[in-house]
């Protein structure tokens, strides 16, 4: 819930900045091990909205894949999840000591908002 929360408060201090007050979109890049689950956090981020003034926002959850570079080659090389972690290289065969070039992200890449033309604050 709290990751949902986040990503909330982020982006609804920068559509404020923006002059905007509802939310429309949110796209967010989420990466293989940045732990979080795609459904949970699309159910918490519902539920946080819901009957709220955002209540028409939606969120779109891109996942990055994971890419391992190899230690001893240094060849990249990848998988949609967690487990590629524990993959041997498939060029060397080097089982550890791989460093994670990409899939910790988890960020807002994209934002839509617009002025509801209700009250001022
Ligand atoms: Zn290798």
């Amino acid at each position: 819930m709290s990751i949902a929360q986040s990503i909330l408060d982020i982006a609804l201090e920068e559509i404020a900045k923006q002059g905007c007050d509802r939310l429309d979109l949110i796209r967010v890049q989420c990466g293989a091990l940045a732990g979080v689950v795609p459904e949970s956090l699309q159910f918490c981020f519902e539920a946080l909205i819901r009957g709220g003034p955002h209540a028409s926002a939606r969120l779109e959850l891109e996942t990055i894949p994971l890419l391992l570079r190899c230690s001893s080659c240094g060849r990249t090389f990848g998988g949609e999840g967690q487990e590629a972690l524990w993959l041997p290289c498939p060029v060397c065969g080097a089982l550890t000591g791989h460093s994670v070039e990409q899939g910790k992200e988890l960020q807002i890449s994209h934002l839509e908002a617009s002025v509801s033309g209700g009250q001022d604050s």
